[in-house]
């Protein structure tokens, strides 16, 4: 493990420092070179070292951009800088692209391959694939539009019960056991959307345009081919994910109808509206036992049970100020885990806000840091230390899974009915996420849909994952709006059935855990030492994980959760 507690970083110690796209470009022009020129490899293999320490650099310095941005919504210092590392961004990434092009066609192509195998080639490759020169401007564009949406979000004011509350602190209120206080929640949120549905159809449209730009200027007939790139799909393909979604319909939308009847039973509403749908306990959904101050000590604790060492890797990075768990205001929303690479520490950032999903969220991005801090030294590229992002997942949603024996140190008597609540959402999200992929196929098939056609769209897959969502008098919800809340599909697109093929790997873990915990621990430590130095199904096959796409994995896993859920 490299993080270690004596000689570690404060993360208040780190400086941010704008980053040199002049030099980086000078080291670009100077590798190219030794690459097209060098006939002995080790001349070659130093170069590309050399560039790899640029390259690491650069993307150090704008990780700790945006996390000191999302810290603080309101510095406009980082909100400027933010704006200039992504435009520096698109550029780095075509200067590394025409890096990439060398790479492939160097005299030592066939020595590099020998020495560090094949996945620094693949990269490469897509690299080329996916950036050019003619699609820098476009970029830009693309990143100004997905800061202009997140700015927007984490500014959100919402006015509820005589208080401003941005979109993480009105979450509670939305899943409130008083259905009046649920209903008017739900109304606050509709009444947020109403008011920007122009403003973020405006910048999806613009979106949707600059994507499919960008496609064909690079050669694809839609945004779709080139969203399967640049998400590295590098062994499967939208067939493939079609035939995953057709399963998710077949044996997990039933159980789904069947989890909200008895939802509806529970409650005792005579009709279950979708206001009620977060409030899956009559009693209400448990909530941590343990104050949100604690939650820091509870899941070092909780991961050095679970790992084995103690002080956990969480620890030293709480300890070290590498985590930022407590929703506030002027903080970004949402959770994440960003891996510095310089000093090869993940930081967590999340918004706890006193609900289950905190719970969830932590040992979620605790499960990605660790297989960052695990996979550290896997490769001398930055490219390969991490797998492509289906297979991150697993990292993060397998230890969900894994911290269950744990989850009394959270929940304390309610810890049953937390892994009841945990599961059950796991499996109301596979049909939502599939939905959210499904929308982004037929949106950038069809680029010149009106936002009006879009809604539409989203409205008609509601009814195909989620036939028993009612809405009343939320006009925003009504119409088929609720895609815009979901980040992703504005700023990381096809990105979201990465989520669902890894809850389906991790729930075979989840499986083979309740029956062998040491086996299936031994497993999850080797995926995360996979790193990314091989594809999602090559991976999957070392760890001896059975792939997503084996539809018999799907219907297996339907019927054990439905018998863990008692259903
Ligand atoms: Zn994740």
């Amino acid at each position: 493990m490299s993080v270690e507690t004596k000689g570690m970083l404060d993360f208040a110690s780190l400086k941010y420092e704008r980053p040199d796209v002049e030099h980086f470009k000078e080291v670009v022009q100077s590798t190219r070179l030794k690459l097209m020129s060098a006939r002995d490899p080790e001349v070659a293999i130093a170069a590309l070292i050399e560039y790899e320490k640029e390259l690491s650099k650069f993307d150090t310095q704008v990780c700790l951009c945006n996390i000191l941005h999302d810290l603080d919504t309101s510095n406009q210092f980082y909100t400027d800088e933010v704006a200039f590392c992504d435009e520096a961004s698109a550029n780095v990434s075509e200067l590394c692209s025409a890096v990439s092009s060398v790479l492939l066609s160097s005299p030592c192509a066939d020595a590099i391959r020998e020495k560090y195998g094949d996945m620094i080639f693949l990269k490469a490759k897509n690299l080329k694939e996916t950036v050019s020169k003619e699609v820098i401007d476009d970029l830009v564009e693309e990143a100004n539009l997905e800061t202009e949406y997140a700015q927007i979000q984490s500014e959100a004011s919402i006015s509820f019960n005589g208080k401003m509350l941005n979109l993480s602190m009105l979450e509670p209120f939305l899943e409130s056991t008083d259905r009046d206080t649920r209903i008017k929640a739900h109304k606050a949120l509709d009444d947020y959307y109403t008011s920007k549905v122009e403003i973020f159809d405006e910048i999806y449209d613009k979106m949707v345009k600059v994507r499919t730009r960008i496609a064909q200027k690079l050669g694809y007939e839609s945004f779709t081919e080139l969203g399967y790139k640049r998400m590295e799909r590098y062994d499967y393909n939208r067939d493939d994910v079609q035939k995953f979604r057709d399963a998710v319909v077949k044996y997990i939308v039933p159980i789904t109808v069947q989890i909200r009847k008895l939802q509806k039973e529970r409650l005792g509403v005579d009709k279950l509206m979708f206001y009620d749908l977060p409030c899956i306990f009559k009693n209400g959904n448990p909530v941590p036992t343990i104050k949100m101050k604690d939650y820091q000590k509870v899941a070092g604790d909780v991961f050095t049970d679970v790992l084995g060492a103690e002080p956990s890797f969480y620890d030293v990075l709480s300890e070290h100020g590498f985590t930022d768990l407590i929703s506030r205001k002027n903080k970004s929303t949402g959770g994440y885990c960003m891996y510095l690479e310089d000093y090869a520490i993940p930081f967590i950032f999340m918004n706890a806000n006193g609900t289950a999903d905190d719970v969830s969220t932590i040992v979620h991005e605790g499960g990605h840091a660790y297989a960052a801090i695990k996979s550290a030294e896997v490769s001398p590229f930055v490219e390969c230390l991490s797998p492509t992002l289906e297979t991150c997942e697993i990292h993060s949603t397998a230890m969900e899974y894994l911290t269950y024996p744990y989850m009394e140190n959270y929940f304390g008597e309610y810890a049953a009915s937390y892994r009841e609540l945990h599961m059950t959402l796991a499996l109301l999200f596979l049909p939502y996420g599939c939905m959210v992929d499904e929308y982004q196929h037929i949106v950038y098939d069809n680029p010149d849909y009106t936002p009006a056609e879009r809604h539409k769209v989203w409205h008609d897959l509601e009814e195909k994952y989620q036939p028993f969502i009612k809405y009343d008098d939320h006009p925003f919800h009504a119409m088929g709006g609720a895609w815009m809340k979901k980040d992703h599909i504005f700023t990381t697109p096809f990105y979201y059935i990465d989520y669902c093929l890894a809850q389906i790997c991790a729930l075979e873990l989840w499986d083979e855990a309740e029956n062998d915990y040491k086996g299936a621990l031994i497993k999850y430590n080797h995926l995360c030492e996979c790193g990314g130095n091989a594809t999602f199904l090559k991976i999957l096959e070392e760890v001896g994980l059975t792939s997503p796409f084996n539809t018999d994995v799907i219907k297996r896993l339907a019927y054990k959760t439905c018998s863990f859920l008692e259903l």
